[in-house]
């Protein structure tokens, strides 16, 4: 026959356990895995973006190293041309070197604005890549912010249960005898979890071992509410 302050521990136990569980499943819930994924989907994102934008940097700096270049050319054709026309030149030899000069200023601006020209593509290119890694990251952040929502609201079902479970705990707790409870909390972090069980015929559930027949005989002879313990691993018996 079992002593009621036992059964009432075992109470404590069932719910101990049960919040032990709830706790691991707040605690390792796999969407908690999900968001950390999508976390390093979006730092590799971050990584690659960084990559694209600084060829981007590079190819723009090109692209107005360039175009100066063409500006001054140009500057400097228009100052040729003007002194072709204005009557300032006159000498035939003069004339003829400053419209080589020009020809050449031309044909230099034509390749440079070829150059400007394939840079371009490239920035183009180059953005719709941008563009394309900014895309994935939009979608990942997306999911995030999904998984997250998900998760929140599974966490906050699993804290009100946590709460519920530990209120029960404080009830059933009430109503066991303070030694043994102390008794039982201290054997509970010894054995990870369960430190009451039960005395099946002659065997601990808790460890499956058989008592000792001499250990079984003083059993007996104990009263219904005395403290017994199994002799082979310690826990607390529930006859
Ligand atoms: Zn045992």
């Amino acid at each position: 026959m079992a002593a009621p302050a036992y059964e009432r521990l075992l109470a404590v136990q069932d719910l101990d356990v049960k919040l032990t569980q709830l706790r691991h499943r707040h605690a390792n819930h796999s969407l908690r895995q999900e968001i950390a994924d999508v976390d390093a989907a979006i730092a590799a994102i971050d990584v690659v973006g960084a990559e694209i934008a600084e060829r981007k940097g590079a190819l723009d700096a090109r692209h107005k190293t360039l175009d100066d270049e063409v500006t001054v050319i140009e500057t400097r054709r228009s100052e040729i041309e003007a002194k072709l026309y204005d009557g300032s030149v006159t000498g035939t030899k003069d004339l003829i070197a400053l419209q080589e000069e020009s020809a050449m200023l031309l044909e230099r601006q034509t390749g440079t604005e070829d150059d400007e020209l394939e840079i371009m593509e490239q920035v183009e290119s180059v953005t719709a890549e941008l563009e394309s890694a900014a895309a994935d990251r939009g979608a990942k952040v997306a999911d995030k912010e999904r998984l997250q929502a998900e998760l929140d609201t599974v966490l906050v079902a699993l804290e009100a249960e946590i709460t519920d479970v530990e209120n029960q705990r404080v009830d059933a707790a009430a109503d066991v005898p303070a030694g043994l409870l102390g008794h039982y909390e201290g054997l509970r972090e010894d054995f990870g979890g369960i430190a009451v069980a039960r005395l099946v015929g002659s065997t601990c559930d808790g460890c499956h071992m058989s008592l000792s027949a001499v250990s079984l005989d003083q059993v007996k002879k104990l009263p219904d509410d005395a403290v017994v313990t199994c002799d082979q691993c310690g826990r607390l018996l529930i006859r």
